[in-house]
């Protein structure tokens, strides 16, 4: 029995520049990022200028994770009470929550073969629901045909929210994902494509979408000091009727960031040398299925998706416990009751009105999801590969 040794949910350390630069910030104690001295720039400050920077946007606001930047996108966007707010049904469970957090009514769009939103679906069930927000996810790093969504929110008058939790780094045809909705999000919890436990990122390039998502992450009446900033204008009615949520970054996480960022293109690069030994040994294994990828889409392959569609139903879980016996972990995402993670909308039980989403369920009943740490190397793949071929073996 061939097993696997190295672990699937262990990050690269944190750099020692990066560890010195908190280090400095814990020695000047000036940890909230309001506080700052003689006009100085607070890391959280500086970690939202380097951000837009690299993403080529206006304004970035540093948050306390992705799930509270998606929800306060979705106020800033104009949610209100009872609104439908269209979304992939493949997702992780933090989109339906920030939709529901923000009092909007998730509208679950079918999934495509190769993960991605049906845009068929999604045209129909703009039509059917009269819904006007779309919270758009490129789950798992899947990258819809950005060029056709564009095309169906600007028909149908919908305001596109991006979902950028597994796209940071990655680009449609050139154009970065975050760049493309009127709000985006992005996610720096440790298992996203930088670490700093938990965080996010809200982008925009819309000053009074800016101004509010600074009220709301809670300025205390600091807007002003914002490196990234709307002309002051735009909060004259904001500052006062929007209220405070407290969901801001603090200095110490964006201390541990910015050093990250800084080298987050040569990450990408290095997990998508490990996503392509990945799936060419994969690819190798009799019966499964990877997804097919548009050469428009330049993803970053920090995790993989495979189905075993002549795998019968009942043999499925024999697969993640054989696999796990042998050190190597996969998550089935069509198992009936979620563990470890939550990624199937018939899980969400507090989700009104589901209407049947069989593309969905035949899609996600025989798929797989296999995370790839950068403190993988190629020659696992072949490793994780045998292991894998190996249990389908036995069944
Ligand atoms: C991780 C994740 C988020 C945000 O999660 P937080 O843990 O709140 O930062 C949002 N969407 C998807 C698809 C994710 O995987």
């Amino acid at each position: 029995m061939h097993t696997f040794k190295k672990s699937f949910t262990q990050q690269m350390p944190i750099s020692e520049s990066a560890i010195a630069s908190a280090v400095e910030v814990m020695r000047t104690g000036r940890l909230h990022r309001y506080n700052t001295v003689n006009g100085e720039l607070s890391e959280a400050d500086l970690l939202d200028k380097q951000f837009a920077q690299y993403l080529g946007v206006k304004y970035c606001l540093s948050c306390a994770s992705g799930g509270y930047s998606l929800y306060i996108a979705l106020l800033c966007a104009g949610v209100k009470q009872g609104d439908g707010v269209l979304c992939n049904a493949f997702t992780l469970a933090p989109v339906p929550g920030a939709i529901n957090n923000a009092g909007g009514v998730p509208v679950l769009v079918e999934t495509t073969d190769d993960l991605t939103i049906d845009l068929e679906d999604l045209a129909d069930k703009i039509t059917l629901s009269g819904a006007r927000f779309l919270l758009l996810s490129h789950m798992r790093g899947h990258i819809a045909d950005m060029d056709a969504i564009m095309a169906i929110c600007e028909q149908g008058g919908v305001v596109l929210i991006e979902d950028c939790a597994h796209t940071m780094g990655a680009d449609w045809n050139g154009k970065k994902s975050g760049t493309f909705g009127l709000v985006s999000c992005f996610s720096t919890q440790t298992y996203k494509h930088i670490n700093s436990g938990e965080g996010g990122f809200l982008v925009t390039n819309n000053d009074e979408v800016m101004a509010k998502a600074i009220i709301y992450s809670g300025s205390y009446m600091l807007f002003d000091q914002h490196s990234t900033l709307p002309p002051i204008e735009t909060f004259k009615d904001i500052a006062k009727g929007t209220p405070n949520f407290s969901g801001r970054m603090d200095n110490l996480r964006a201390a541990i960031l910015r050093p990250q960022l800084a080298a987050l293109d040569a990450q990408c690069e290095r997990w998508n040398e490990l996503y392509r030994a990945m799936e060419k040994a994969l690819s190798s294994i009799e019966g499964l299925r990877l997804t097919d990828r548009s050469p428009s889409e330049h993803f970053v392959g920090s995790s993989i998706q495979f189905s075993l569609p002549n795998v019968p139903k009942n043999q499925l879980t024999k697969v993640v416990v054989g696999c796990a016996a042998r050190g190597v972990s996969v998550k089935w995402v069509g198992d009936s009751q979620p563990s470890g993670y939550s990624s199937k909308y018939n899980h969400w039980e507090y989700l009104e009105q589901l209407t049947p989403l069989p593309s969905t369920e035949r899609v996600l009943a025989s798929l797989f999801d296999m995370r790839i740490p950068l403190t993988f190397n190629r020659s696992d793949a072949d490793s994780i590969a045998q292991v894998i071929s190996e249990v389908l073996d036995t069944l």
